[in-house]
């Protein structure tokens, strides 16, 4: 694997420059006012510490995002990846990993801990949605504000190329608009809450027979809808769009773990594990846990059919399994709390059972692939390290060989660090797909006749 890049910084100016001594001020301050509402139990209004804080570390954020971005040109903007300790396994990234471990632990076990956070939330609850802040409101407004911080961070560090600017775009209008404001609309009108970005089988209950029927018995016209709306996006509209553009429409472009994996990850993907072995465990994990959920999906139903006669508790048990493991341990503790040491698309890669659906889709139904002009590369290997999914890129761009591998995210990352205009994504006719570009042959090669 190949740790280069870490180039000199010619043009970084000092690193106490004013606008960065002044983001971090504000981050601490930011950080102090989160601690003091999770941990002052009531000594302090935790709103005015909460919502201070929060304020305080976003404004922060974006200044030193700013200044850190702006600093370097654009071809400078992966400088440090590998030798600074927040984005080589350092003593930061640690710490950063330990943190976010440990509040994905507080929130799904232990959410009366962070109640002087929750109720910090209770105004902007209130506002949006007309009723109580609780954990997941509180986690949601984290997660929201991390995808349009870092997509900020990433509109900045991708400013000269126009897709990256686009995507970035995209996925933070999904998180917002779709997985935030939304919700909370529906909620303060007393319709169900729904999700319109997400689909099984990776929001797997939104076929299980309980939601369905818990849809239809609130939310009416709109309950049937939103049922409607899955189906169609998870058996229709997924393979049609996954047919003309790979899997990247989804997991590059709408999908919240996708969006908070390009825009709040996007420091840590080149810790992606490149190993074979990795491949290996990568198709030993993600299949089955496709079966799995596509199992459990089905019992679910012949049981509801069957009201609870033929599998008694045995369904219930596969959906709490599934639930607690996949739903929980892997996409939450592991997949985000371990961005810093493992990489940002650790469960898109090992664990999302939509990402298994559509990498099947686009293996074998798909007009995608990524063409590599193989006489120009250089093998500099660039691509391989900042490829989030672990991908050999350089050994398929050696060879001139398109690139059409299941886990592919379509993320452009490769192309774009390639400093020869080797790669290239593109949706062309399926005929040729697999063929290789002509390489140069030593034995071609005739200067004098
Ligand atoms: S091969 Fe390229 S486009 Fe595909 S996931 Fe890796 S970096 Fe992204
Ligand atoms: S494809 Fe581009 S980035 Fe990858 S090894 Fe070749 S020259 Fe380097």
């Amino acid at each position: 694997m190949n740790k280069t890049i870490a180039l000199p910084y010619p043009e970084q100016a000092a690193d106490s420059s004013l606008g960065k001594t002044a983001g971090l001020t504000l981050i601490g301050f930011g950080l102090l006012g989160l601690l003091v509402a999770a941990f002052g139990s009531g000594v302090i209004d935790p709103v005015l510490t909460g919502l201070g804080g929060i304020t305080a570390l976003t404004i922060g954020g974006l200044i030193y995002i700013w200044q850190r971005r702006t600093e370097l040109s654009e071809a400078h903007q992966n400088n440090g990846a590998w030798t600074e300790s927040a984005t080589s396994r350092g003593a930061i990234a640690w710490v950063v990993g330990i943190v976010l471990t440990g509040f994905y632990i507080l929130l799904y076990w232990f959410p009366d801990s962070l109640q002087g956070l929750t109720r910090a939330m209770e105004p902007l609850s209130q506002w949006l949605r007309n009723r109580p802040a609780d954990q997941w409101f509180l986690y949601g407004t984290f997660y929201t504000l991390a995808v349009l911080v870092m997509g900020v961070h990433a509109l900045l560090k991708y400013r000269n190329n126009r897709y990256h600017i686009i995507r970035t775009l995209s996925v933070m209008f999904f998180q917002l608009g779709f997985a935030f404001l939304l919700p909370a609309l529906l909620l303060y009108l007393n319709q169900p809450e729904f999700y319109f970005s997400y689909f099984w089988p990776l929001k797997y209950d939104y076929l299980f027979p309980g939601t369905v029927s818990y849809l239809v018995q609130n939310g009416q016209a709109l309950g049937v809808f939103m049922i409607f709306w899955g189906a169609v996006l998870s058996f229709l509209a997924t393979p049609v769009l996954t047919y003309f553009y790979g899997k990247r429409w989804y997991c590059s472009w709408v999908c919240g773990c996708g969006g908070l994996a390009e825009t709040a990850g996007d420091p840590y993907r080149h810790l992606s594990d490149k190993r074979r072995v990795a491949w290996r465990w990568e198709v030993a994990i993600i299949y089955p846990i496709l079966g799995f959920i596509i199992i459990t999906t089905l019992l679910l139903w012949i049981n509801s059919w069957s009201e609870g006669r033929l599998l008694g508790e045995l369904s219930g048990g596969f959906s709490s399994t599934y639930g607690f493991f996949i739903g929980a341990i892997f996409s939450g503790v592991i997949g985000v709390g371990f961005y810093p040491i493992m990489g940002n698309r650790v469960w898109c890669r090992f664990g999302c059972p939509m990402a298994a659906y559509l990498g099947l889709l686009q293996k074998h139904f798909s007009r995608f692939r990524i063409t590599t002009n193989g006489g120009q590369c250089i093998s500099c290997g660039n691509c391989s390290t900042y490829c989030e999914m672990g991908i050999d890129v350089r050994g398929y761009a050696q060879q001139g060989q398109p690139i059409i591998r299941a886990s592919c995210v379509g993320c452009g990352i490769c192309a774009h660090v390639c400093p020869r205009g080797v790669l290239k994504l593109e949706n062309g006719p399926r005929e040729g797909r697999y063929a290789a570009s002509p390489l140069i042959k030593r034995e071609d090669l005739n200067l004098l006749s």
